[in-house]
C-alpha cells in the first residue's frame, strides 16, 4: 500500500510527538480519566468477557448454544466473535479511539483479539479492517479498525491490507437504525480488490459488533471476489 508524503511525515513523527507529549502530560486512563496509565487496573477488571453459551454464528450470548433470533432472520455470511461486552470503561475507550489514533490502546485491543482468534482456532492468511466511508476517512484521517487490525496482524504473524475492501457508496451511520434498517443500509455497500484477496483466508476486524450486518456485507463482497473462508472479530458486542 502506498502512502501520501503527508501520511509518511505524520506516521514517522507520531511516535516522537507522542513520547514528548507523554513527558509533558502523564497519560490519563481512557476508561475513567484517572492519571497514571492509559488503561488502569480498575477499568480492566470491569471488562465483561463473552463466555458461556452463545450463538454459533454471531457469538451473541444465549441461554443455549443455538442460532439467535437475529441470525435466524438474517443468516450471517461468516462466523463472527466479539471479545467483550460493549459497556462501561471499554465503551468509553472505544469512543475515544474515534477521536484520537491512540496506538497503545489499539495495540492492547489487538492483543485481546489475537487471544480470541487463537481460542477460536481460526487460521487467517490476511487481516482486513472494515473500511470507513470515504467521507469519514477524509474527516477523521484514520480508520480506528485499521489501527486494531495492524496490531492484531502483527501478533498473528500474517499480513494485513487496509485497501482490500472499500465502501462503494456512503452508507451513513448505523447508529440509531433498527435491525432491519441496518441490513438495508449496508447491503451491497462494499467491494473487494480481487487481486489482494483471492485465495486468501480473511479475518475481518471491527471495533464494534452489533447485528453483524456490516461484517456480513463485507463477507459478501469478499466471497464475490473469490474468497472461500471469512471470519470476523470485533472488540466489543453491543447488547
Ligand atoms: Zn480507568
Ligand atoms: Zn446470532
Amino acid at each position: 500500500m502506498t502512502r501520501s508524503p503527508r501520511e509518511n511525515i505524520i506516521s514517522r513523527a507520531w511516535p516522537w510527538l507522542e513520547a514528548g507529549l507523554g513527558l509533558l502530560f502523564p497519560p490519563r486512563c481512557l476508561g475513567c480519566g484517572r492519571a497514571g496509565a492509559f488503561w488502569c487496573a480498575a477499568c480492566d477488571a470491569q471488562v465483561v468477557l463473552l463466555s458461556g453459551p452463545r450463538c454459533p454464528s454471531c457469538g451473541r450470548p444465549q441461554p443455549k448454544r443455538r442460532l439467535c433470533r437475529h441470525c435466524r432472520e438474517h443468516p450471517l455470511r461468516l462466523r463472527a466473535r466479539a471479545y467483550a461486552l460493549y459497556q462501561g470503561p471499554l465503551a468509553r475507550a472505544l469512543v475515544s479511539l474515534k477521536y484520537r489514533p491512540h496506538r497503545p490502546l489499539a495495540d492492547m485491543l489487538g492483543g485481546w483479539l489475537s487471544e480470541l482468534v487463537t481460542r477460536q482456532r481460526w487460521t487467517p492468511s490476511l487481516v482486513v479492517p472494515v473500511p470507513l466511508s470515504p467521507h469519514r476517512m477524509r474527516h477523521r484521517g484514520y480508520n480506528q479498525a485499521a489501527l486494531i487490525a495492524r496490531s492484531l496482524a502483527g501478533r498473528l504473524g500474517v499480513p494485513w491490507d487496509e485497501g482490500a475492501l472499500s465502501r462503494r457508496h456512503e452508507t451513513g451511520t448505523q447508529v440509531g437504525l433498527d435491525h432491519e434498517a441496518r441490513w438495508h443500509n449496508v447491503a451491497g455497500a462494499f467491494s473487494a480488490m480481487e487481486e489482494s484477496v483471492q485465495g486468501r483466508h480473511i479475518l475481518l476486524v471491527d471495533d464494534l459488533l452489533t447485528t453483524g450486518a456490516t461484517l456480513s456485507a463485507c463477507a459478501d463482497a469478499l466471497r464475490a471476489a473469490g474468497v472461500s473462508e471469512v471470519w470476523g472479530v470485533a472488540v466489543a458486542q453491543a447488547q
